[in-house]
């Protein structure tokens, strides 16, 4: 197949700029195929897996629709799972960044008044968990009357954890005159069965599932018994010394357990699971990206959807008792072309399903014997060197994106009738700036925030002590929070 760029999409400046500082220069097959349709408004299916590229799939043609004028939400995305509609907002904040598109994740566990007055200000994109979206509508505190487009992501996540349901309420309460997106890794019937649009046929897209998914990782297993399984674990980080880890277990307790210990033995780790506060989940997947730490031990809230870069090696501590289970959990190691590394322990009586991983995957798992233990002896030397010293921070692409923005704060809003326009008017007008200079802008009842871009923001800081808007002379300080 021969690959376009972005450029051959018509997508406007600002758009194809934020690509460009993404690193996005190739667009994956389901951004080849779904972007065209979006754009021209198609309803779509589409079947395609995480780490497919999916969620810019949606998100590049939605910036580009976006009404900036608008403050009402004009597209609402659905989510599985709260640390999905985390990062797929963060994905529209830096695709939208030069079109200062604002995003809100809405989702069960986080305030709910936090989310009401964000989503009074303008948002141009909602992205949320059904149930909390859900609340938001019957509290109508969601306003749909803007809503052009609905996407429906991880649909099948969606069925295995009881919400379409609720999906299909939420549809219902839509404008009809709308484009609806649906991305599913698989399609059961039900899924097929959704009934998305009754006036609209929608365009099915299948992206064929790519081979080198599981080829590009070393696939491994030891057969080993409960009870050894602690020791055996340890010996595997030490012959492997990974720069970053992830450990499967199949409960939280078994979670919270490893990570106990593990934590006694200096493995500094963290943790992830449901039964976590959701602050506690979101900053350990945040500090996880940025390689703040080496081991994440995890339930499946950490298997898919979960974005992270460079993971050297995942252990299934415990072998998952799904097939396609095991699929996500190992495609954290091995994204992008590098060389992946998946090591799953089994107890005997758990050989089933590792041949049921087998058949699902195509191919047999090798198996390993236990290290010798004078080998781990000699890696120990290497290994406690590496867990001594500080990880090394990961640059993330993003950080591109936001480097030279400082946030200014403006000690008036909406209750002394400030309007976004009234800020752009003035500090593009400003010597040296223009509107490109400007990010995010949000506006709350008494003080207003603006993203100055472009390493502009010390300069503008000091022309606005001295610039009125609106014929007032505002206060104007740095904002202490970055973002
Ligand atoms: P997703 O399937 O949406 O979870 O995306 C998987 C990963 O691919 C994310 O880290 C994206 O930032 C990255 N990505 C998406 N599109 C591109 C692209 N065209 N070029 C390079 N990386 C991409």
């Amino acid at each position: 197949m021969i690959h376009k760029k972005f450029g051959s999409f018509s997508l406007s400046d600002e758009i194809q700029k934020a690509l460009g500082v993404l690193d996005y220069e190739i667009p994956t097959e389901v951004q080849e195929r779904v972007i065209p349709m979006a754009l021209e408004k198609k309803d779509l299916i589409v079947k395609a897996k995480t780490g497919s590229g999916k969620t810019a799939a949606y998100a590049i043609p939605i910036c580009e629709a976006v009404d900036w004028l608008e403050n009402k939400p004009q597209a609402l995305i659905l989510t599985p799972t709260r640390e999905l509609a985390v990062q797929v907002k963060e994905d529209f904040t830096h695709i939208g960044r030069f079109k200062r598109i604002k995003a809100a994740a809405i989702y069960g566990g986080h305030p709910f008044a936090i989310e009401k007055t964000e989503l009074k200000q303008k948002t141009h994109v909602a992205v949320g968990t059904p149930g909390r979206v859900m609340d938001h509508i019957r509290k109508g505190t969601l306003p749909l009357s803007k809503i052009s487009c609905l996407v429906i992501d991880e649909a099948d996540r969606m069925l295995d954890m009881g919400f379409i349901d609720q999906v299909e309420e939420i549809i219902k309460e839509l404008p009809e005159d709308r484009v609806t997106m649906l991305f599913s890794a698989t399609m059961p019937q039900a899924i097929k069965d959704l009934s998305l649009n009754d006036r609209r046929v929608p365009v099915q897209i299948d992206i064929q599932e790519d081979s080198s998914v599981t080829a590009d990782i070393d696939h491994s297993l030891f057969i080993t018994s409960e009870e050894d399984k602690f020791e055996l674990l340890t010996d595997i980080t030490i012959m492997e010394n990974p720069d970053s880890c992830i450990i499967f277990c199949s409960t939280k307790d078994r979670v919270d357990l490893v990570w106990e210990r593990l934590k006694q033995m200096n493995y500094h780790p963290q943790k992830l699971h449901g039964g976590m506060e959701q602050t506690d989940r979101i900053s350990a997947i945040r500090r996880f990206k940025r390689g703040q730490f080496r081991y994440l031990i995890a339930t499946d809230v950490a298997a898919r959807g979960i974005d992270v870069d460079d993971i050297s090696l995942v252990i299934n501590y415990d072998i998952p008792l799904e097939a396609e289970t095991y699929v996500h959990r190992t495609g954290r190691t091995g994204r992008a072309g590098r060389k992946g590394n998946a090591i799953s322990l089994a107890t005997p009586s758990q050989d089933r399903f590792v041949r049921q991983i087998e058949a699902f995957i195509g191919f047999p798992i090798k198996e390993r014997a236990g290290y010798e233990k004078s080998c781990v002896a000699q890696a120990r030397l290497n290994f406690d060197k590496k867990i001594k010293a500080a990880p090394e921070i990961k640059q993330l692409k993003s950080d591109q994106l936001n480097k030279g923005i400082m946030k200014l704060r403006f000690n008036a809003g909406k209750k002394k009738k400030f309007r976004a326009t009234n800020f752009v008017g003035v500090l593009s007008n400003l010597e040296g700036m223009s509107a490109e200079d400007i990010g995010i802008i949000t506006i709350q009842d008494t003080l207003t925030y603006v993203e100055i871009l472009n390493g502009k923001g010390s300069k503008v800081l000091e022309m606005m002590s001295h610039t009125t808007i609106n014929g007032k002379q505002l206060k104007v300080t740095k904002a202490l929070d970055k973002y």
